[in-house]
């Protein structure tokens, strides 16, 4: 892992970003914004998976003027995401969101960017900068280009840079960038040149990635490989799939890089001809226990737990984990920091690891 990058501190509500503060995890949700019930709903669904930052979208007015009730409702920073109309992102600084996110070079006029800026650095709320590589302007005069992905990526770079500097002509600091293309390579090239001419903080996700498997190969080796150089400061994983997932996902991709702890480490084994039990289903009822309970998660964080199926590799496993159990017919040898302590039947596995993280 290399050392994370230095850039400026930019703060969202109480979350701060930047090289000297965590990792940020995002999320987005996909309901109607002007359905306020349902959005609040699903933020506090985030919120329980551990979500820092959430954004909502905001086409229209009804969504523009649901941002302060919805702000009301829950208790992390909201962010608004605004395409073209620079009068949506004036209604939501003024309803309180905590960050906008715009184009300047979809708003047009230089005026309308400017208002939104001066509005912005009124109430002290950053702008994230989102450049995709689907919306490139270098598109509207070759739109079908016969780019290298390094071409590609430095295209996103300086159409980034461009648009960070229409915002530092009005002397407004409080920047993050995101350089997001559909894969991989140009997802990571883009980032590697941007966080090499700029201070700005990053925001990294591969954006459009996919279903579950794979968005999230997509996505942990896209995010992944720029957090080990040292590169991100807030990560959002997109997939097809419940928002929460996406949350997890993200937490369990900074956890892989030992740069955030959460809930345990659970270690498993994939079971074979060999496994007499149902490693499987008490696998997955444990985990789901633990990640559904904020509290039990926060409790098992820095545990390894091994749920192993049979005596080949289970007893190896199990005695690195400060809980773990090795599978025998029906029933598994319950084994704590490496002491056999008594056997267990396999229905009484997921009660007794849950038991043992609630008395801790
Ligand atoms: S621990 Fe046992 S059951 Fe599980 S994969 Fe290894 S040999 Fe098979």
């Amino acid at each position: 892992m290399n050392k994370r990058r230095k850039t400026r501190q930019v703060k969202v509500g109480e979350v701060a970003i930047g090289s000297s503060h965590p990792v940020s995890v995002q999320s987005m949700t996909n309901t109607d914004t002007a359905d306020i019930a349902s959005t609040v709903a699903q933020i506090r669904e985030l919120e329980k998976a551990g979500c820092q930052i959430v954004r909502v979208a905001v086409p229209d007015t009804a969504a523009a003027e649901s941002i302060d009730k919805i702000k009301k409702a829950i208790s992390i920073p909201l962010c608004a995401d605004i395409h073209f109309d620079w009068r949506l992102a004036l209604e939501c600084v003024k309803r309180g969101a905590d960050k906008i996110r715009i184009n300047p070079g979809n708003i047009g006029d230089k005026n309308k960017v400017k208002e939104v800026a001066l509005a912005c650095k009124d109430k002290g709320i950053p702008i994230r900068i989102g450049v995709n590589s689907g919306s490139l302007k270098a598109l509207k005069k070759n739109p079908s280009p016969k780019w290298s992905p390094y071409k590609w990526a430095s295209i996103m770079a300086k159409e980034a840079m461009e648009q960070a500097e229409i915002l530092d002509e009005f002397n407004f600091k409080d920047i993050i960038v995101s350089l997001k293309a559909d894969d991989i390579e140009r997802t990571i090239l883009a980032n590697e040149i941007f966080a090499s001419k700029t201070d700005i903080p990053l925001h990294l996700g591969v954006t459009e990635a996919g279903t579950f498997v794979s968005g999230v190969v997509k996505s942990s080796i896209g995010i992944g490989t720029l957090l080990s150089k040292g590169i991100g400061d807030t990560i959002r994983v997109s997939l097809t799939e419940n928002p929460s997932v996406q949350v997890r996902t993200a937490f369990e991709i900074l956890k892989a890089l030992k740069l955030a702890q959460y809930g345990p480490d659970i270690v498993s084994c994939p079971t074979c001809g060999r496994c007499q039990t149902d490693v499987s289903k008490a696998v997955h009822e444990i985990e789901e226990r633990i990640y559904s309970e904020p509290s039990l998660r926060n409790k098992a964080r820095g545990l390894k737990i091994a749920v192993m199926g049979c005596v080949v590799n289970g007893p190896g496993e199990a005695r690195e984990a400060d809980f773990g159990i090795c599978g025998g017919k029906g029933k598994g040898v319950w084994i704590e920091k490496g002491k056999q302590i008594k056997v267990l039947g396999e229905k009484e596995w997921s009660n007794e690891i849950i038991r043992k993280i609630r008395n801790k």
